[in-house]
């Protein structure tokens, strides 16, 4: 059986409970992996000074995969992003986000069976970082779009929609504001729409896309966007099913995949075992699929998918009395007894 080295990054807040948790499961689904743990974000600034170690991006360099927890950036001020950091560094310009309906949780749209897959360009946008004070009073945040970058984003979403059978994809925009910036990026999803004959192509302002995504959620499909619409789409999509316990996602460059949860570091509930670690878990399945580990990481998924339709050891955040632990010794149980 061959080996997988994986870089492990637990993160701040819930992060190492929910890390923890999905490498226990990992190594119940028969696949072989060999975690290199390293820290970052506010543990590895008390423990190393810095918030993103040199042996961070080491780690990533030798193993080309990553497993991240979520990290802590401070608000108006502090230290940039980690993950704003780690994305760019690494080229990581994809960041997908399978949204899916688990079968048994109870939510407002339990009897729609949603699967929209969310394409979110993760490199620039009014990410890039660039920001100052022109006159006391008055700044500017700099919204960079570029026609490399938006190219990248659509063909990724493309691909993954002749791959996978999917029948439309959704460029979600305000361009009717922005003409010069999101018009670049439409004009590049058009551009590649053209390449890809087969697969129906729409596009929707983001307000009207949010209000659709609520009252009709089912009719979606792939969605492509620029940074900071898919960072709120990717919440609000969350929520329509079941929270930001159980949706994954995947950083994925040229070289590097890196894979961690849509959540942050759940400050109200960190350290008390109560975390909900399906979101990690899923994100684990689609790096098993990266690692070409097919059978593990359908072992792994199909035990999550009936631990929640038996319902009896789900964590509180979706209806149920369980903590992070006892849920993980589901899933693992249900692998055990396959
Ligand atoms: P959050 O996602 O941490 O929490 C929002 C709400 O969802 C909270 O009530 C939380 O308890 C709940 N929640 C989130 N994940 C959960 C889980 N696995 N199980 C159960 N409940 C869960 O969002 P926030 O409070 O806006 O952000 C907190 C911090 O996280 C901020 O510093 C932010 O910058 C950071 N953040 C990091 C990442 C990342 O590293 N990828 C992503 C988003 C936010």
């Amino acid at each position: 059986m061959m080996t997988h080295p994986v870089t492990l990054i637990p993160g701040d807040g819930i992060g190492p409970e929910v890390a923890d948790a999905t490498a226990r499961a990992v190594e119940a689904s028969g696949a072989s992996v060999e975690w290199d743990r390293v820290e970052a974000g506010l543990h590895a600034l008390a423990e190393y000074g810095q918030l993103l170690p040199d042996d961070v991006f080491a780690s990533l360099e030798a193993t080309g995969v990553g497993l991240k927890g979520p990290t802590a950036t401070p608000i108006a001020g502090g230290h940039q992003s980690i993950n704003v950091a780690l994305r760019k560094k690494l080229g990581l310009y994809t960041n997908f986000r399978p949204v899916r309906m688990l079968a048994g949780l109870r939510t407002r749209f339990h009897d729609l069976p949603l699967d929209i897959a969310i394409f979110r360009e993760n490199t620039e946008d009014l990410y890039s970082g660039l920001e100052h004070e022109v006159v006391p009073g008055v700044v500017e945040s700099l919204k960079i779009i570029t026609r490399n970058a938006s190219l990248r984003i659509a063909r990724a979403a493309f691909a993954y929609a002749r791959r996978e059978r999917r029948h439309k994809v959704t460029a979600i925009h305000k361009a009717n504001i922005m003409k010069l910036s999101d018009g670049l990026f439409l004009r590049c999803c058009r551009e590649t729409a053209a390449e890809f004959p087969e697969i129906e192509y729409q596009e929707l302002i983001v307000d009207n896309a949010c209000m659709q995504l609520v009252m009709r959620p089912e009719t979606f499909d792939v969605l492509v966007m620029p940074n900071l619409y898919g960072d709120i789409i990717s919440d609000l999509a969350a929520g329509l099913v079941g929270g930001l316990g159980i949706v994954p996602g995947a950083n994925l460059g040229d070289r590097h995949a890196v894979f961690e949860a849509v959540h942050g570091t759940a400050p109200d509930i960190a350290g008390k075992g109560l975390a909900n670690p399906t979101a990690l878990m899923q994100s684990a399945v689609l790096m098993l699929a990266h690692l070409n580990e097919r059978e593990a990481a359908e072992r792994l998924q199909s035990a999550i998918e009936r631990v929640y339709a038996e319902g009896k050891h789900l964590t509180g955040d979706v209806g149920g009395k369980a903590g992070t632990a006892e849920f993980t010794d589901a899933v693992i149980r249900t692998m055990d007894a396959r």
